[in-house]
């Protein structure tokens, strides 16, 4: 039988890894995944790992989940895939009806794709042909925040601002304004997070003033931009934003790829503003983890906009396996398990355990800004010596899986973003382990 060892050599010879610098394998260890059950990933020497992370904040009800498995099951031998141009078929129209209901039908219209950032891609483009149909060809300019994180393709990173994914690339992206952050951890002496959150949106209504009539959207993360290191904002900032937008007759297009889902405690993260963006972008754990799938969904507004007999006013955007009938089923019975279990309130418990077995942190001088949003949890670690600051993360990383943990920070910002199906108990192994393995890397 082939060693783990032997599996870890061939990856590294022919599988080019993402995010990844690919010499610090030389000694940071890569973990050949033999398979996975429920919060659980096991390697090819039988050695588990606790997925702390949702394996990318993509996995909701776990691995091996027997309800999303036997519903693929049953649709492959139906369908794999069909094109949908000119055609449609089950799964995508009862996933579409089934997400249209949730926002009230506010949002009625889905176009589908396969990942995140083309998801974005889709949103921006939308918005802009959308105003170029009606006459508006002046809107060509896009606002993002500072810090957001919107995908790695070249127009999604566009309205990316993190300057380790973009500065490479800076002379092929078309720029967007970027504007001031929300992130509560901003607050100076005596400022509540809405009052940050209120002096960022003065920032935004600026540019909105400045280039009137020129911009066509705004993008945001709505309450937690994850990839910056879990920046967490008061909801406040969204409900301006939507007036702004709506005073400036701006689109607002919320990015809910990692967000949506529950992850922040309602299905949409823009229900607890209680607000509605014109484009809403999900991925990552709409189809539970399993399959590639992202979504953009709309308002009849915006569909209007292309509704026309001249094929050019159409949006002719396309991708191969746009709607494919495995992803869809899938999202189809993650979001079956959401209804019939009733996630977003069981959610509301686990997250309270989740704030109680980290409640000692509280007052530990080598943590910051310990926050919390639904399943998102996070804290930063102190840590003064500059060279022990920039390894902190992989140092973290190589501790955790020797505590049998998957967990990856993000710079200095140590976060927990598990599978809803964590029990107590699990919460309060993954607490231990998490302080035990924060310990050892603060030491
Ligand atoms: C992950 C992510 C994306 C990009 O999704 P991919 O599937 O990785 O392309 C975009 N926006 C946000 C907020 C994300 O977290």
């Amino acid at each position: 039988m082939e060693t783990q060892n032997n599996w870890v050599t061939r990856s590294l010879q022919h599988v080019w890894h993402p995010c990844t610098q690919m010499q610090h394998h030389e000694t940071v260890p890569l973990i050949p995944v033999s398979h996975g059950r429920g919060i659980w990933l096991y390697d090819m020497d039988g050695k588990r790992y606790l997925d702390a992370i949702s394996s990318w904040w993509v996995n909701l009800f776990g691995h091996a989940n027997p309800r999303i498995n036997a519903a693929l099951k049953d649709q492959l031998d139906k369908l794999e895939h069909a094109m949908l141009a000119g055609f449609t078929h089950a799964p995508v129209i009862e996933l579409s009806e089934k997400l249209s209901a949730l926002t009230g039908h506010a949002l009625g219209h889905s176009f589908y794709a396969s990942d995140g950032a083309s998801a974005v891609e889709i949103a921006l483009k939308m918005s802009f042909h959308a105003w170029r149909n009606g006459g508006q060809t002046e809107k060509q300019e896009f606002i993002c925040i500072q810090g957001s994180y919107h995908g790695e393709t070249v127009g999604a990173l566009a309205v990316t601002d993190v300057s380790l994914f973009r500065e490479a690339y800076g002379p092929m992206l078309q720029r967007a304004h970027v504007v001031a952050s929300p992130d509560a951890r901003l607050a100076q002496d005596g400022e509540t997070a809405a009052d940050v959150a209120l002096r960022a949106a003065a920032d935004l209504e600026r540019i909105l003033q400045q280039r009137q009539g020129k911009v066509a959207a705004v993008i945001i993360e709505p309450l937690v931009q994850c990839a910056t290191g879990m920046a967490m904002h008061d909801p406040i900032y969204l409900r301006r934003l939507r007036e702004l937008c709506d005073q400036y007759q701006v689109h607002l297009i919320a990015d809910e790829i990692a967000v949506g889902c529950g992850r922040t405690g309602t299905f949409f993260a823009c229900e607890s503003a209680q607000i509605w963006p014109d484009f809403l972008c999900l991925s990552k754990g709409i189809s539970g983890g399993y399959l590639p799938l992202s979504l953009v969904m709309t308002t009849d507004a915006v569909y209007q906009a292309f509704y026309d007999a001249d094929v050019r006013r159409g949006f002719l955007h396309s991708h191969s396996y746009t709607g494919n009938p495995l992803a869809c089923r899938a999202a189809l019975a993650t979001l079956a398990i959401f209804e019939d279990e009733n996630v977003i309130a069981a959610n509301r418990q686990k997250s309270q355990m989740i704030a109680s077995a980290f409640a000692g942190l509280k007052d530990d001088a080598r943590v910051k800004h310990v926050r919390q949003q639904g399943m998102i949890f996070a804290f930063d670690a102190v840590v003064d010596d500059a060279e022990r600051a920039s390894t902190f993360s992989r140092r973290f990383f190589s501790a955790a899986l020797q505590q049998e943990l998957l967990m990856r920070p993000i710079g200095r910002s140590v976060y927990l973003m598990p599978p809803y199906i964590l029990s107590e108990e699990e919460i309060a192994l993954l607490a231990q382990k998490t302080m035990n393995v924060f310990e050892e890397v603060m030491a």
